[in-house]
């Protein structure tokens, strides 16, 4: 098949690209680097299935030739840039939504939207399964991702709906592994980076918070699973294994061997005090549950990142 990844330079967007490559697709990124960069997709230069272009999703998108897929993952996705870009934030998950779902139906492909667990807010059901309809502050300063990506689920059934698109919803929760930004400010990064410095690690609040880690290379699996199966409602792919912060910080720790422990930072607006995905779902219709145990990721991120700095 030919396939459009929007965001294609990103963290997943690359590793989806290698995927996709590695399965004998064809695949085009396109990405306008506003997160992203050029050395994640460097490997893939000289292939002759792969075509890169620079292109802003908020724009008008042309495509040449035809297209099987359009995966939409394009979107900053760190709590960092949710006040830092915000305006770009929204606009890429309604204007390029709706660019890349008309494109999709312009070219008669198949459209997979990357949602995430933001969708659920500060969720009062724990875990979350798909059923439950979230609790968002939609003026707070997570709003600006939360709500875009909400908005981004309403328009792709939309379009499924009026126009027939066949389309897919994936809700992504936190998801980590090599290829991250060293300075992108999402919790694994700034960990490891900090524990690789031999600094201590910033933990937000009192670190009593959850959150359930998935390795890319899982997520990435339930992403194709999700694409080839028949399922248009939205379907969570995460690691239901649920660690509080403070646990995860001594965690880091431990597997760097820094011993600067840990200093207590603020806790940023509507930090979601629990997150855990129910992939019940995710287990029936698609056969999917993670494989790697979080310490095995941590080792091939932390080895990443060291050979980084
Ligand atoms: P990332 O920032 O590494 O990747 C996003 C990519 O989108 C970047 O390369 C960026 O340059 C590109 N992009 C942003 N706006 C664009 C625009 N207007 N036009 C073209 N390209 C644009 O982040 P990621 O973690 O790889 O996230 C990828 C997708 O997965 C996002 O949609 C995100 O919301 C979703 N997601 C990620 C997680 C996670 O834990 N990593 C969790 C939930 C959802
Ligand atoms: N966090 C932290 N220290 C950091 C970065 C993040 O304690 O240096 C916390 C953050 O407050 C949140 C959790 O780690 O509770 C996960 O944060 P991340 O930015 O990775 O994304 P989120 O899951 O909140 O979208």
């Amino acid at each position: 098949m030919r396939i459009l990844v929007t965001g294609g330079a990103g963290f997943i967007g690359s590793h989806l690209c290698d995927r996709l490559l590695a399965d004998g697709h064809e695949v085009v990124a396109m990405d306008n680097l506003i997160t992203g960069t050029a050395d994640n997709i460097a490997h893939l230069a000289g292939n002759r299935r792969f075509k890169f272009i620079f292109h802003d999703v908020t724009e008008y998108i042309y495509v040449p030739g035809p297209l099987d897929v359009v995966m939409h993952l394009a979107s900053p996705a760190s709590p960092v840039d949710f006040a830092r870009i915000p305006i770009q934030i929204l606009k890429v998950g309604s204007l390029g939504t709706h660019n890349t779902l008309g494109l999709a139906l312009a070219k008669g492909a198949r459209y997979l939207l990357a949602s995430t667990s933001e969708v659920y807010g500060d969720p009062l059901v724990h875990p979350q399964p798909e059923s439950y309809w979230g609790n968002v502050n939609p003026i707070g300063v997570r709003g600006v991702y939360d709500e875009a990506k909400r908005f981004a689920e309403s328009i792709t059934m939309a379009y499924h709906r009026v126009h027939g698109v066949d389309t897919r919803i994936i809700r992504i929760f936190n998801t980590y592994g090599p290829r991250m930004r060293l300075n992108d400010g999402r919790v694994v990064p700034n960990f490891i980076g900090q524990a690789l410095r031999g600094e201590p690690l910033t933990v937000y609040g009192d670190g009593s918070q959850t959150r359930s880690f998935c390795f890319v290379s899982d997520l990435i699996e339930g992403m194709i699973r999700l694409l080839m199966s028949g399922e248009t409602q939205p379907v969570n792919i995460g690691n239901p294994t649920e660690v509080t912060i403070l646990a995860f910080a001594e965690m880091i720790n431990a597997l760097t061997g820094n011993r600067a422990g840990i200093v207590f930072k603020p806790l940023p607006e509507d930090d979601p005090r629990v997150r855990r995905p129910d992939i019940t779902r995710a287990r029936t219709i698609l056969g999917w549950e993670p494989q790697v145990p979080v310490e095995v990721g941590l080792e091939h991120t932390i080895a990443y990142f060291r050979a980084k700095m």
